[in-house]
């Protein structure tokens, strides 16, 4: 297990880098990182979640999608749900780009139903 801080904020994870990537998701793009609700920590995606936690994922409701849940890697700023759901995969602050891809993921963090 590794533990990474970008920008003073601790990312758990399996060989997590400078920018979030982790050793599931490590391309040039994979550089957010979430904050799950269960816990309250960030980790760069649901497998290293599952893999170094001991209870199940829970997905954050949609009344609480102001809440900031998202970490840049690249910036380091921490984004709330609705900015990141509506970034299209460009990050607001520094404009890096994400991966278009964690969009297919979307309901195993959040319930966007
Ligand atoms: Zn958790
Ligand atoms: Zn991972
Ligand atoms: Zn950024």
């Amino acid at each position: 297990m590794t533990e990474m801080k970008v920008k003073s904020i601790e990312v758990k994870g399996i060989d997590v880098d400078q920018q979030t990537r982790c050793v599931h998701y490590h391309t040039e793009r994979d550089i957010i990182a979430i904050k799950f609700k269960c816990c309250g920590t960030y980790y760069p995606c649901y497998k290293c979640h599952d893999a170094l936690s001991d209870h199940p994922t829970e997905r954050w409701r949609r009344d609480e999608f102001n809440q900031k849940a998202i970490l840049c890697g690249s910036c380091g700023s921490e984004l709330t749900i609705e900015e990141y759901l509506s970034c299209r995969s460009t990050c607001p602050k520094c404009g890096a780009s994400f991966n278009p891809g964690c969009a297919l993921h979307y309901s195993l963090y959040f319930d966007t139903e």
